[in-house]
């Protein structure tokens, strides 16, 4: 993988999801190299074809974000939006962790979304904090469709471990279900180990449909196969994801966990909520 360090314009972006105020990405580019990512088709200089091979560390990020933030109106700053804040890289250059630090002396909230096990080194600046929630993203149980999927990001155990650690440390935690892929991740079984794991760790699930950026279905094409590909034509995805759904809200009612889409406001942004996928 390359590493090439980049000077940013600015630290703290609107963001595009409307539960942030902010959005803030020390690295461009990610490691984890998900097929499915969406970031693969939004982030200057990235391609569905190179997804993963590359990360660009903003390396003037913190200088950035001090100066900013003495004039910028408080509010809730997503850590990241477009790569994983945890991601390999940031062992060596920890500027995700600066960044959270200096948000919560500065008054700011913060909402971590991260994949990885390295968020709990920074258990010490994470613990007990009111204005900060973290959320692991696990779309399966199951490793070898996460190896499929989440290619190289760290396995659905690392992740539960590392839920496990962050309530264990009263963080406030919470899973990111998803993205549901047709065929592969949206059967009843898997969707109950994980909302059943969400009611044994106490914590709330958002979940989300796959989306139907043209680099993640190229990108989830290569991984799956023609075999799949032709089991996603004609398929209807206002009935396919109403079927799903509606599965996730009776298993969540069953376990007593609080459920919360993000599609609903993502249809609302982007109209991509029932788009066919191909
Ligand atoms: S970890 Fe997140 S940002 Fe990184 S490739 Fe996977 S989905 Fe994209």
């Amino acid at each position: 993988m390359q590493v090439l360090e980049v000077k940013a314009k600015s630290a703290l972006n609107r963001s595009g999801m409307v539960e942030l105020d902010y959005a803030f990405n020390a690295y461009l580019g990610c490691a984890h190299g998900c097929r499915y990512c969406y970031a693969a088709d939004i982030t200057p200089g990235e391609s569905a074809e190179t997804w993963g091979e590359t990360v660009r560390v903003r390396v003037n990020i913190i200088e950035l974000l001090q100066r900013e933030i003495k004039s910028m109106r408080r509010g809730l700053v997503g850590i990241s939006t477009i790569t994983d804040p945890y991601q390999p890289i940031e062992a060596k250059y920890r500027l995700s962790r600066q960044a959270i630090s200096l948000l919560l002396a500065n008054g700011f909230r913060v909402s971590i979304q991260t994949k990885s096990p390295l968020v709990l080194r920074d258990l010490d600046i994470l613990r007990e904090r009111k204005r900060l929630d973290a959320g692991v993203s696990l779309a399966t149980p199951d490793s070898q469709i996460s190896r499929l999927i989440d290619r190289k990001s760290p396995l659905p155990e690392a992740r539960i471990r590392t839920m496990r650690e962050l309530t264990r440390n009263s963080v406030k935690t919470w899973m990111f279900m998803g993205p549901i892929i047709p065929g592969i991740n949206d059967s009843g079984d898997s969707i109950e180990a994980l909302i059943s794991l969400a009611a044994e760790l106490k914590i709330r699930v958002i979940y989300d449909l796959l989306n139907p950026y043209s680099g993640a279905k190229s990108m989830l094409g290569d991984s799956l196969g023609p075999g799949w590909l032709s089991s996603m034509m004609g398929l209807d995805r206002r009935k396919w994801w109403e079927k799903v759904e509606s599965t996730i809200l009776r298993v969540a009612r069953e376990y007593n966990v609080k459920c919360n889409s993000e599609a609903s406001e993502l249809s609302a942004e982007t109209g991509l909520l029932y788009k066919q996928l191909f």
